[in-house]
């Protein structure tokens, strides 16, 4: 028996740099014209400083941050990820902006090692489709 295929992101007009960046194993981030806010997911306007109209260019960021918190997958809603349970998905704040968060895959640690706070760094998964989706994995202080 074959195992489902994963779904992937369909990128559309709000993600298409996104993924387009991820693709190149980059991270890049909305970051408003006016204010220099970046913004995570993509906004159609900033929720900062409501420039009007909004403008926003795609700034590439370092993909460094930290654990603000974590759970477990344990149970696969789709039949794709059933090899993969359990999972961990973290809630990451990028070292660029306060609040600048991302909930993405861990991997590369045990569960009982992961401690909040504690310094990750983004990495690539290429998926069919040209597609690559992002996840974190532990780094040095
Ligand atoms: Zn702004």
């Amino acid at each position: 028996m074959s195992t489902p295929p994963k779904p992937v992101p369909v990128p559309d007009a709000l993600s298409e740099e996104f993924w387009a960046a991820t693709a190149e194993h980059r991270l890049a981030m909305q970051q408003c014209r006016s204010c220099g806010w970046l913004a995570y997911p993509p906004r159609t306007s900033c929720v900062s400083c409501r420039a009007d109209p909004p403008a926003f260019r795609w700034s590439p960021v370092s993909g460094r941050g930290r654990v603000q918190t974590w759970t477990v997958v344990r149970t696969a809603f789709l039949p794709g990820f059933a090899a993969d349970v359990p999972y961990v998905v973290a809630d990451i704040e990028l070292e660029e902006q306060p609040r600048l968060r991302m909930a993405a895959g861990l991997r590369g640690i045990e569960r009982d090692a992961i401690e909040i706070g504690m310094p990750v760094q983004v990495a690539f998964e290429d998926m069919e489709g040209g597609v690559s989706i992002p996840y974190f994995v532990p780094r040095g202080p």
